[in-house]
């Protein structure tokens, strides 16, 4: 071969590559748009016994209990939009986009000396969901160390036997290992979100026990 023709030939399969990525890309952003409900509107002097400010995992799941309650007129405030789409393992097409708050850390003159500018970005998720809508969805419960470490930072009642009622309490595990273990008596079968066993072969097979995807 022509060693004059390689760098050539490299270019040509990077755009190559970068082409098909993006058609790719923008037919899965075409397959799975969801159509979202419009969002509320405000009229002058409305007043709400809560204001909560974010619509990320956290805003929306106590905005979601407290209005349950049937207690509380709530206003759950968002900066960003609906997500464009509802990833999973899209997550990378919004890295730097409208819907990524788009932050990048100070170069402190030590870390990231690599990168361009010395700074690394740290993609936040800007919409309905806030980051839940473009992280991984990898779901691995903390030891119970690390919650019995709350509380004796001075968190009472944040201890891992309290904890643990709340995850198994979200919890719908779907994965047979843990169905047929006995270490389903950890998990819940009747919550909200869905676990299934994590594909992802960076995991050791002890490892994927331990880690389930949304
Ligand atoms: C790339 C990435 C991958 C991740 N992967 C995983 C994973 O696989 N598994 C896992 O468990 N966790 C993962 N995480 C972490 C997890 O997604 C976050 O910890 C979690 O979603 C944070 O929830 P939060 O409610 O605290 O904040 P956020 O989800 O960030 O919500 C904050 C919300 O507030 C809004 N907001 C901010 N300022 C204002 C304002 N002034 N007015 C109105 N709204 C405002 C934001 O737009 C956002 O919607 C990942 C995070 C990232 C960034």
């Amino acid at each position: 071969m022509d060693a004059a023709a390689v760098p050539s030939n490299l270019t040509d399969i990077a755009a190559i590559n970068g082409t098909l990525q993006a058609l790719l890309a923008t037919i899965m952003v075409n397959m799975i748009t969801v159509n979202y409900p419009p969002s509320a509107e405000v009229p002058d002097k409305a007043e709400y016994d809560v204001i909560i400010v974010g619509a990320g995992s956290a805003g929306s799941a106590l905005a979601r209990r407290l209005a349950d309650s049937g207690c509380f007129n709530v206003l759950l405030v968002e900066a960003g939009g609906d997500p464009e789409i509802q990833p999973p393992g899209l997550f990378i097409l919004f890295t730097g986009g409208a819907q990524d708050w788009d932050y990048h850390a100070e170069n402190n003159g030590w870390a990231c000396q690599a990168q361009n500018n010395a700074q690394i970005g740290h993609t936040r998720g800007k919409m309905l969901g806030g980051c839940s809508c473009l992280d991984h969805l990898i779901f691995i419960r903390g030891s119970s160390k690390i919650f019995d470490d709350w509380e004796k930072m001075g968190n009472e009642g944040w201890n891992w036997e309290n904890c643990f009622e709340y995850f198994k309490r979200i919890e719908d595990i779907k994965d047979p290992k843990i169905l047929n273990s006995d270490t389903l008596k950890y998990h819940g079968q009747s919550g909200p979100m869905v676990l299934t066993p994590t594909t992802n072969k960076n995991f050791s097979e002890k490892g994927r026990f331990h880690v389930e995807m949304l």
